[in-house]
């Protein structure tokens, strides 16, 4: 153990019903709370709880998975949205499968020139516990250009126009319980089906070191739909995800591309809008990937 100098005697004693834990086989994410509940309630389709972390405020979990904490969310959602708002230069009409909490729209709609934003999530109890217990994550929900929609977005998608929007995220949870169903080709393919000639797909592609096998054989999948040439990895860091390195999907139907933007307008964009973490050389930097993230998306 790492010798921090203090005795035994001093040293803090922790319960360990005040620490919640996600954990695979063999890693596991500890965060410290109060040992207060503020939510705690079954839906038809996973247990939903809000614990209240001492370092990262409220924290939305779902069966047991963090999904997104006050204090840290705004990585997540600013990565998921402007890059590739600020890649395509001009959505106008804009899809969010999953997404609940609320914290994506919130980040699309800052966009004025976004005429509509579509929310389609499976669970009216996450759009709960996240309006009383993480206010600022779901402060959109009241948006007039935006539609919410609580109902399965897989149904959502089959029943869809062509070309109905310009982009299209798919904010999900891990592919286990009711969004196991958002990570298969047969989705993908009715994502694409529905996004206009130079529409893009922004998916959360987990993280490559926790989820490796699934992050290897999503990317095959996006490269077996848009093309190998028109699917992009970009990371992000994020503390209170297990590993800490998040990666997103980026692919294209058209011509957009997420290295040809308008560095001004994104700069202007952040600035304006006191972003925290996105801004134009992030937007670039997050494409830019270890080797070891490059081995297992090569082609095989
Ligand atoms: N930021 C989170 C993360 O990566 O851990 C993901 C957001 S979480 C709020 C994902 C949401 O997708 C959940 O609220 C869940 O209810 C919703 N969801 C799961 N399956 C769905 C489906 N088939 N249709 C619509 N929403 C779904």
């Amino acid at each position: 153990a790492r010798d921090t100098g203090q005795s035994i005697e001093t040293l803090p004693t922790f319960t360990r019903d005040v620490w919640f834990t996600e954990r695979d086989e063999n890693i596991a994410l500890s965060l410290k709370h109060t040992g207060k509940q503020l939510y705690k309630k079954q839906s038809d389709y996973q247990r939903v709880e809000v614990f209240e972390t001492l370092a990262y405020g409220n924290m939305l979990t779902l069966d047991g998975m963090v999904m997104c904490t006050q204090k840290d969310e705004y990585v997540y959602h600013e990565m998921i949205t402007h890059v590739p708002v600020l890649s395509h230069g001009n959505v106008r009409r804009a899809l969010v499968i999953g997404g609940g909490d609320g914290g994506t729209v919130r980040e699309l709609l800052r966009h004025e020139s976004i005429e509509e934003v579509v929310l389609v999530e499976i669970d009216a109890l996450v759009i709960e516990a996240c309006k009383l217990h993480l206010p600022e994550t779901a402060s959109a929900f009241d948006h007039p250009r935006l539609k919410l929609l609580v109902e399965d977005g897989i149904k959502y998608i089959q029943q869809c126009a062509d070309e109905a929007f310009d982009l299209i995220i798919v904010d999900s949870a891990d592919p286990v319980g009711p969004g196991e169903g958002l990570f298969t080709a047969e989705f993908y393919s009715q994502v694409y089906r529905c996004l206009t000639g130079n529409g893009i797909m922004i998916t959360q592609s987990e993280s490559p070191r926790f989820n490796t096998k699934v992050f290897v054989e999503i990317y095959d999948t996006y490269r077996g739909i848009f093309g190998a040439n028109n699917v992009h990895c970009y990371l992000a860091a994020i503390p209170t995800y297990p590993t800490g390195t998040w990666s997103f999907s980026f692919s294209s139907k058209g011509q957009a591309h997420p290295k040809q933007f308008d560095a001004e307008a994104a700069a202007r964009f952040s600035r304006e809008q006191g972003l925290r973490y996105y801004n134009e050389e992030i937007h670039i930097a997050a494409f830019a990937l270890p080797n070891y993230v490059k081995d297992l998306l090569a082609v095989k």
